[in-house]
């Protein structure tokens, strides 16, 4: 928990992200990031874009954020995208009812009561709850009126009331929708993909953990059009035989143990439906690593089939183990036809494509990974005391928010010029740099270090007249004097 600790200081203390609406109220589920925490924010979508839709040579969109309600009847949303809820009979809090299930095994240390959790309907969750004696945590009262609770945000549509609509509560069902018109416009082929990065609602009953559980995110999703009847022959310019090779730490169905099995025997056995899902968690396994999530803190977990939607063909969380304990970060899915079908229904539009010469109506696997969790997983992982009192944020470049912080030694007029010089030089080169000149040189370093910047360069008296700085690394604190043209190297 000393982790907990030292992360959540360092957010609160730079702002990194913070509750919305301070100087009003506390609403739960609203974060605001700060402008450190939105640099992190920006990295993670990076690192996505690059590898996902740029690395694969998918399709980006950007579709609209308010639906019209019948696109969510037709995803089935309407009436099925609910919580189970149970009411406090004395002080009327609303407790979702398998998270407070699950938090009790949790305590317990009860793995098996936590799986069986997963499987469990409306009314076995009520039930269970009432058989254990687990009562308010608020008050210790009763709860009782169990629910299944509609997570969309509802809204109107202009000055009818009757025009229902609903904030999107994923990024997914705008891909859907437009999958034709851009299949058509862009020339596409199956297989292909489409991608769509952006903010979802969701009016979570206890949200909770600080970006774990919001109301309103974001999330980057990655959906892969296939024809279910023709063979795989390669995709994205993947080599499969790295990701047939690679490991990944794996949580079978029916299992509670995690084992190592490699993506060939995973695809062997079923674990994983087929290579486009395949390619998704080889991909994230990329991504996470990349960001500073090391492989002890993840694990992928096959959902069991009582978590599965009736249409899921296969179902593959992505979990990271933070000091809330393992959380979802990503929700792979292989959804068949269900959505292109639905839509093509209930629109009475024609959403088959040629492929081969034949009318097909495409399977989808989906990668959903939500940026907000990712993103308090790298920074909760990375938070480290140094030993002195310092509060380190162990970034990895690809997560860090500047790569490098320049300071003048001193306050001096020669050297701010030759120091916001080299910052200048920096971010002309697109080198994400800051320069500091207030308090003391010890307290610049630690405040660079507490937000993860890597290296800190300092210009003093000498650099005036040799060209070389002092560049100091924040992970070992050593310190090497190098000519200003060789920065580009060590901080890159
Ligand atoms: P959970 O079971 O934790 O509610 P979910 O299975 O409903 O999550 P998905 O619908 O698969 O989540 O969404 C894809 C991703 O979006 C999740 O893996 C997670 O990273 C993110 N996400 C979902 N709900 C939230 C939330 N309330 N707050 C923050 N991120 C979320």
């Amino acid at each position: 928990m000393d982790n907990e600790s030292s992360a959540e200081d360092i957010v609160k203390r730079r702002s990194i992200f913070f509750r919305s609406f301070g100087i009003y109220t506390e609403v739960g589920g609203f974060y605001d990031y700060g402008p450190i925490g939105l640099r992190i924010k920006r990295n993670v979508e990076s690192a996505w874009r690059a590898l996902f839709p740029e690395g694969l040579g998918l399709l980006e969109v950007e579709t609209s954020i308010v639906l019209p309600e019948i696109v969510l009847k037709a995803s089935g949303h309407l009436a099925t995208f609910t919580d189970p809820v149970g009411i406090c009979s004395t002080c009327k809090t609303a407790h979702r009812l398998d998270k407070t299930l699950e938090e009790y095994y949790e305590k317990k240390g009860d793995a098996e009561g936590m799986a069986q959790v997963k499987k469990m309907k409306l009314d076995e969750l009520a039930s269970k709850i009432n058989e254990l004696g687990i009562k308010c945590n608020k008050c210790g009262g009763v709860i009782g009126s169990p629910e299944n609770f509609n997570l969309m945000f509802k809204t109107q549509m202009g000055q009818k009331s009757t025009d229902v609509a609903y904030l999107r509560p994923e990024t997914a069902q705008g891909i859907f929708v437009d999958f034709k018109e851009i299949y058509r416009s862009h020339g596409l082929k199956l297989p292909c993909g489409i991608s769509q990065v952006g903010k979802v609602f969701r009016n979570e009953i206890s949200p909770r953990q600080q970006l774990v559980r919001v109301r309103e995110f974001t999330q980057m999703e990655t959906e892969i059009f296939i024809d279910k009847d023709a063979k795989f022959e390669g995709f994205g310019g993947v080599d499969m035989r790295r990701v047939e090779a690679e490991k990944l730490p794996f949580i079978k169905r029916g299992t509670n143990n995690e084992v190592e099995l490699s993506i060939k025997e995973l695809l062997a056995d079923g674990a994983i439906p087929n290579e486009y899902f395949a390619i998704m968690l080889y991909k994230e396994k990329e991504l996470i690593e990349l960001l500073g999530i090391e492989k002890g803190r993840y694990r992928f977990r096959q959902l069991e089939k009582e978590e599965l939607p009736h249409y899921s063909m296969g179902n593959v969380d992505l979990e990271v183990k933070t000091s809330y304990g393992y959380i979802e970060v990503s929700g792979n899915a292989h959804r068949s036809d269900y959505d292109l079908s639905s839509h093509a229904k209930m629109s009475g539009k024609d959403l088959t494509v040629i492929s081969n010469e034949k009318k097909v109506l495409p399977h989808v696997i989906e990668a959903s990974i939500g940026v907000d969790r990712l993103l308090f997983s790298v920074i909760d992982g990375a938070a480290k005391d140094d030993g002195r009192g310092w509060k380190v944020l162990a970034l990895k470049k690809a997560a860090a928010p500047y790569l490098c912080a320049v300071f003048p030694l001193q306050k001096d007029d020669k050297l701010i010029e030759k120091a916001k010089e080299i910052e200048g030089m920096l971010v002309a080169n697109k080198i994400p740099a800051f320069y500091s000149d207030s308090g003391s040189i010890g307290k610049r370093y630690a405040k660079a270090d507490e937000i993860g910047v890597p290296s800190a360069i300092t210009i003093d008296f000498e650099t005036l007249n040799d060209g070389m700085v002092t560049i100091r690394d924040r992970d070992t604190s050593k310190q090497v004097r190098k000519k200003i043209e060789e920065i580009f190297e060590l901080v890159v």
